[in-house]
């Protein structure tokens, strides 16, 4: 078989890697700490990583599409933020536990870049700043009921991890889950308000709906889009039955363009969650941002808010080192034009893609929300993109065939997330796209 000797190309090739990664699997659960990491046939160790490149501890240079998972939209390690951390590591260490200067200038930055966010605040992640709005979202409403996307990933926190499936079985995630801490949690598919609807209105009997939780392009990151229509419905629908309508905007927050996707469909959230590019992938990137007399909740039921609080903590939320970071970051971001650049690149590895599908009449499908970019080629999730579940159930995709799609395009130089999502930063220039198209076709040839 051709992906055998894929593989073993691969193995050859990154023999350090290997040999980190079998090291690691001795203290390290799994061998891997971060889920976005592909772990097969071994995980790659990474020496240097610089805009659009990788450098793997062996020495291979790669074009690198995951980009951390979506953070450095200006490409890795750029120097102007790295500078600013570096002065701000100096002056005053990482973290203090007082005030500093750019926790306001970085809430100042993303509430006039964002319209519907009057004030901000900085959490550690996007997993706590999900966990943080949905506490928000129950204490200004009096409510309990959450309803969320099916397929959508909100981070790990017990109530919204529920839902997902393990890849390939259709399975829920609920193992160490116990059933009351999901009691709350609603799922409905994406593209269907009638179902939406229908959730609201039978809760409306049973105390009601504190919120609606969305990734605006859709379920993880887009891979199942959604239309305007259907963001804006949901709007709608928040107001008819006084639920909050939160926008995960993880992914799409400053990625789609400064104001995120809330700006680009046009549609306004009472509250959107950060994460991700807000520290230009620097660490403890999350946030929270919304009207004010909601976002008042936070500070313990002052002013408009009344006798509402929610608490939400952490010891190194807003540290120096993340609120300068995300400030730089976003500056440079809108500076340059980041998102622009970066969605242009994806347009062209897209098309580009596109037509090596059709001249070589492969199954495969590409797609993309500017610089997010979905590749599949193991059919598992498109056909139905309204019930997604249901065909993971029907098509049964050769066993690891996403990761071994992964693993050839490493051997080939290049990074993707999970075989089957690219992110492209300002990095990425035409040259750079040409010479990743070349590479993805001659992976496809060989397959
Ligand atoms: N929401 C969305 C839409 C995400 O994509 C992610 C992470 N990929 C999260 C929340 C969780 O963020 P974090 O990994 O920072 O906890």
């Amino acid at each position: 078989e051709h992906m055998d000797k894929v593989m073993a190309y691969f193995e050859q090739r990154c023999q350090t890697s290997k040999q980190i990664a079998e090291h690691a699997k001795t203290v390290i659960p799994g061998g891997v700490q971060h889920n976005l990491a592909f772990n097969y046939p071994f995980a790659l160790a990474v020496k240097e990583a610089n805009g659009a490149h990788l450098t793997d501890v062996d020495d291979n240079r790669y074009i690198d599409f995951l980009q951390a998972g979506g953070p450095t939209l200006l490409g890795s390690n750029d120097p102007v933020v790295q500078q600013k951390v570096i002065e701000t590591i100096q002056n005053c260490g990482p973290v203090t536990g007082l005030l500093h200067e750019y926790e306001v200038k970085l809430a100042e930055l993303v509430c006039r870049h964002v319209p519907s966010v009057d004030m901000f605040r900085m959490l550690g992640s996007g997993t706590e700043a999900v966990m943080g709005a949905i506490r928000l979202a129950r204490a200004y409403t009096g409510r309990k009921r959450v309803i969320k996307i099916g397929g959508a990933y909100h981070g790990w926190s017990d109530q919204m991890v529920y839902g997902m499936r393990i890849p390939g079985t259709g399975r829920h995630e609920a193992h160490g889950i116990p059933r009351s801490s999901t009691a709350f949690t609603q799922e409905s598919f994406p593209n269907h308000l009638a179902a939406i609807r229908r959730k609201l209105m039978f809760n409306r009997l049973r105390g009601g709906t504190a919120a609606i939780i969305v990734e605006p392009l859709g379920p993880e990151s887009g891979t199942r889009p959604v239309t305007r229509e259907f963001n804006a419905g949901l709007r709608q629908l928040c107001d008819e039955f006084g639920a909050l309508l939160i926008f995960d905007e993880v992914v799409s927050g400053f990625r789609v363009g400064m104001s995120g996707a809330q700006g680009y469909f046009n549609v306004t959230p009472d509250l959107t969650i950060f994460g991700k590019c807000l520290t230009g992938g620097y660490p403890m990137a999350g946030g929270i941002g919304g009207r004010k007399d909601i976002m008042m909740v936070l500070a313990g039921g002052i002013g408009a808010s009344g006798s509402k609080r929610a608490f939400v903590g952490g010891t190194l939320s807003a540290n120096p080192l993340s609120c300068v970071a995300g400030y730089y970051a976003l500056e440079e971001m809108d500076k340059r034009n980041a998102a622009f650049h970066a969605g242009r690149a994806g347009d062209r590895l897209t098309a580009g893609l596109s037509d090596i599908i059709e001249r070589l009449k492969l199954p495969y499908v590409v797609y993309n929300q500017g610089s997010v970019v979905h590749l599949q080629t193991s059919g598992v999730l498109l056909l139905n993109a309204r019930n997604p579940i249901k065909l993971l159930k029907e098509v049964k995709p050769r066993k690891h065939m996403m990761e071994e799609m992964g693993a050839a395009y490493m051997a080939h130089g290049l990074v993707t997330l999970a075989g089957s999502r690219m992110y492209t930063s300002m990095a990425d220039t035409d040259d750079i796209i040409d010479e990743a198209l070349n590479r993805f076709e001659d992976v496809f040839k060989l397959v």
